[in-house]
């Protein structure tokens, strides 16, 4: 006879015998029952935790990195070979610092499918996000006005024929011939509302998005394309190089 038929026995012949201090025994048996399964399923939990990491043992490890103030914290996933995207090679931007991306012949070869590609007859990256190709490299981000180079776009007309001299950008899909990667003012990552400076960003701060909007210009929109390619490539050099 097992634990429960026996104990419901117990307990219809005390309650038909009115006996009360042996209604008050099955009920600590039962309790101590009930702790006994409780500690087996706090056993039985932990083991399933150690088979999981057992079996997930394979997974990057995520790293917490305390600031240097210690009160920010950071977490840094380390990647793993298999996950780099088929079909992706290194590409080094500098000696040491590379991305992965998929190498095409031409910007008409970049697809809207999440992958990073790389144009290599003009060292640009470029991804399709919403319809919108964004392409470009990681660029200088200027600190003062000392003869900023590749900041504005070339406009010369007819069109620029002297881009190897020329210190305005000249964007490879204007320019088939160029390699001109875009720089930026520092300013460029500034809200200035106003729009008194050039370069300067001037669109984005939700308190003031449906004013700025009727001011925004072609050259608003390729210079955030351009900030926001840089800005994605030092991402993925962050991410990828440490
Ligand atoms: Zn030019």
């Amino acid at each position: 006879m097992n634990f429960i038929s026996e104990t419901q026995n117990k307990i219809t012949e005390a309650q038909h015998n009115k006996n009360l201090p042996m209604l008050r025994k099955i009920k600590q048996s039962i309790e101590e029952k009930l702790e006994r399964i409780s500690i087996t399923i706090n056993s039985l939990n932990t083991l399933q935790r150690i088979i999981d990491n057992e079996l997930f043992v394979e997974r990057p490890r995520d790293e917490i990195v305390e600031d240097y103030d210690g009160w920010l914290k950071l977490i840094k996933r380390k990647r793993m070979t298999s996950e780099i995207i088929p079909g992706t090679k290194k590409i080094y931007i500098t000696n040491s610092i590379a991305v992965n991306a998929r190498e095409v012949a031409t910007f008409s070869d970049v697809k809207q499918d999440g992958v990073l590609y790389y144009i290599a007859s003009c060292n640009h990256f470029a991804i399709v996000i919403n319809n919108i190709l964004l392409h470009g490299n990681i660029g200088t981000i200027y600190t003062n006005d000392n003869k900023p180079k590749y900041v504005k776009s070339c406009t010369t007309t007819p069109k620029c024929s002297r881009i190897d001299t020329c210190t305005f950008y000249h964007d490879p899909l204007e320019f088939v011939e160029s390699s001109d990667v875009r720089n930026f003012v520092n300013g460029a990552w500034i809200y200035n509302s106003d729009k008194t400076k050039y370069g300067w960003r001037r669109f984005g701060s939700l308190d003031n998005i449906d004013t700025d909007i009727m001011g925004v210009k072609p050259i608003d929109i390729s210079d955030t394309k351009a900030r926001t390619m840089h800005d994605i490539l030092c991402l993925i050099a962050m991410i990828e190089n440490t």
